[in-house]
């Protein structure tokens, strides 16, 4: 059984560049793909950055009791699929996933074990640019986005960890994430 480990961060906070370094530095580590109702931004590819579905789709697997989390975020649904995170579990040391704070609380009010940690923006004046050059947003949507991100930081409190994630300091992000896990390792095997 692998170790899930909760990646969270703000809208264009990080969460991928760190994801994909760490899958590098760890064997038999995979990023857990989750489910979504909000259309592919430009580059996403299905079954890669999510499984696309409509919201009727989204709808019915909530309905069939699909997902151990899900939340809707900025008009769209996004989730967890139990079936899905139980196989990679059995298939992966460690497993990486990116959902937003709703999520992480779902998931301890389901009991599943994980370790979280929480990248802080150091400036949202630049979380704001990240998002924007990112593309495929509104200002509208960057706007909802931005106002998400503060209460997110505010409802952070019970990450395991947090760490900022400062601006043009991702390589010290993730030596410093790299880290706390592999100290985890050590400690639970
Ligand atoms: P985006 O639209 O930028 O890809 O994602 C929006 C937010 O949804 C991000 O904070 C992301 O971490 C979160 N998210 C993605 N998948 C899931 C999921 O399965 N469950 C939850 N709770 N949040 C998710």
């Amino acid at each position: 059984m692998g170790l899930l480990i909760v990646i969270s961060s703000p809208s264009g906070g990080g969460k991928d560049s760190v994801i994909n370094a760490l899958l590098k530095r760890f064997p038999n580590s995979a990023r857990f793909v989750t489910t979504t109702s909000r259309p592919p931004r430009p580059g996403n590819r299905e079954g890669v950055d999510y499984h696309f579905i409509s919201p009727e789709e989204f709808r019915n697997k909530i309905e069939q009791g699909k997902f151990i989390e899900y939340n809707f975020y900025a008009d769209n649904y996004y989730g967890t699929e139990k079936s899905r995170l139980t196989e990679s579990l059995n298939k992966h040391a460690l497993v990486l996933t990116q959902i937003e704070v709703n999520g992480k609380h779902n998931l301890d009010k389901a009991k599943i074990p994980h370790v979280a940690i929480f990248l802080i923006p150091e400036d949202l004046a630049k979380l704001a640019e990240r998002i924007r050059r990112r593309g495929g947003v509104s200002e509208a949507e960057l706007k909802e986005r931005l106002a998400i991100a503060k209460s997110e930081i505010q409802a952070s409190q019970d990450y395991d960890f947090k760490v900022v994630n400062a601006e043009g300091k991702l390589a010290a992000t993730i030596n410093k994430i790299e880290a706390i896990i592999k100290n985890h390792l050590k400690t639970n095997v």
